[in-house]
């Protein structure tokens, strides 16, 4: 009786589950794999964020909350925007999430139909095409090259906009390139949005992790069109505690919240009020966002230039925390050089494959110093031998 739905068939199973499957195999068996390949920050929540989400369970702060997040919340969100984004988006024309995935995936169902074509750069985070062809909508990729820097050309994107085009979805900084679009992009894009009616997801869930480059929000150049969505996860290394969130037209969040109150119906109370700690209590959050900058930064350069040193060409990020590595001197195929890497290395990585990145793995820098000095004396070594 237990025949899968067709939806549950059409996900795609990943092609880089041969190799993370490994890395555990060989973990199990005792070989000690060093991992590059986690999405997360490996600093701990921040003191003041754990005491408030303390605070909210010992004051009874447990039950059901409206749909769209406790007010207070809210609250902080909406100033959030406009402080640090330029944003206005009213406490109404907020809603808080259970993780950004959750944000992305109520925007995506209300807002697209069948048929109706999505534009995402590439390389690009997995999660983007499969849900969206979860709508029954259809995942259109627009190339960017190591060459670039993985900085998006607007002609590219405007060159496939069809009748049927309906949205581009913008993750700047972006998972698996590093690549912060400087504002002239976001600029001419947003400026195509409005000649072509389109609406702009913008997932700027690594917003501050930026290292060289500036930050600017597209919902500054065109307001109308623009949904933006971010979270605490990456920010505030909250990634367990399932918090994310949307500002947008009010038709469209309520939208959302529809879709979210016959599903989760609320983001966990408790994660709640430690983000609105986190979003309330500047000093201590600056202090935190400011060390955790600063070690990514220092991690950056030495991966990069490391990759490079060992004939990995590697282009400079300028945010989040990965870089891509061609791996052309290992294997022509990027899953087969994965796969030398852990066998020959013991270093874990993640394939291209699934980014629509060729000939590249991405390695996640959320880590310490000294796993990167090691995992970089690895491959020296394997490539020595
Ligand atoms: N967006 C991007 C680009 C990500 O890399 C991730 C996590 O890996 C998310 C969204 C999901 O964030 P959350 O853990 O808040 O659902």
């Amino acid at each position: 009786p237990f025949r899968l739905s067709q939806r549950a068939r059409s996900l795609k199973p990943s092609a880089t589950v041969a190799v993370s499957s490994r890395a555990l195999e060989l973990r199990r068996a005792g070989v000690d794999v060093i991992s590059m390949s986690v999405g997360e920050p490996d600093f701990d929540t921040p003191p003041h964020v754990k005491a408030a989400a303390i605070q909210a369970i010992e004051s009874g702060k447990t039950k059901y909350t409206a749909v769209n997040g406790i007010a207070e919340l809210r609250e902080a969100i909406s100033a959030k925007f406009a402080r640090e984004n330029g944003l206005e988006y009213a406490p109404d024309a907020v809603t808080v999430t259970s993780g950004g995935k959750q944000a992305l995936f109520n925007a995506f169902f209300a807002l697209l139909n069948p048929g109706d074509e999505v534009l995402i750069p590439a390389p690009y985070w997995v999660s983007y095409p499969e849900m969206v062809a979860l709508t029954g909508a259809v995942p259109i990729p627009v190339p960017t090259t190591p060459e670039s820097g993985f900085i998006l050309d607007p002609g590219e994107v405007e060159a496939r906009v069809t009748p049927r085009t309906r949205m581009i979805v913008l993750n700047s900084p972006g998972n698996p390139t590093g690549a912060v679009f400087p504002p002239e992009v976001l600029e001419a894009v947003a400026r195509m949005a409005q000649r072509h009616n389109l609406v702009i997801v913008t997932d700027e869930m690594y917003e501050h992790l930026v290292y060289d480059a500036e930050q600017v929000s597209i919902g500054r150049y065109a307001p109308e069109h623009t949904l933006t969505v971010n979270g605490a996860s990456k920010a505030y290394a909250m990634t367990g505690w399932r918090i994310g969130y949307a500002g947008g037209p009010k038709a469209v969040i309520a939208a959302m919240n529809a879709f979210q109150s016959q599903s989760t119906s609320n983001a966990s109370s408790v994660s709640q009020y430690a983000a609105l700690a986190a979003l309330t209590q500047h000093e201590e959050t600056a202090r935190f966002i400011e060390m955790a900058r600063r070690a990514y930064r220092e991690r950056r350069d030495r991966i990069v230039e490391g990759l490079n040193a060992l004939g990995l060409p590697t282009p400079t990020p300028q945010g989040a925390f990965y870089v891509m590595a061609q791996t052309s001197r290992l294997h022509p195929d990027e899953l087969e050089a994965a796969r030398r890497l852990l066998d020959e290395a013991r270093v874990a990585v993640v394939p291209g494959t699934d980014f629509a990145a060729p000939g590249q793995v991405r390695l996640s820098y959320a880590t310490s110093l000294e796993q990167i000095g090691e995992v970089l004396r690895r491959i020296g070594k394997m490539l020595a031998d």
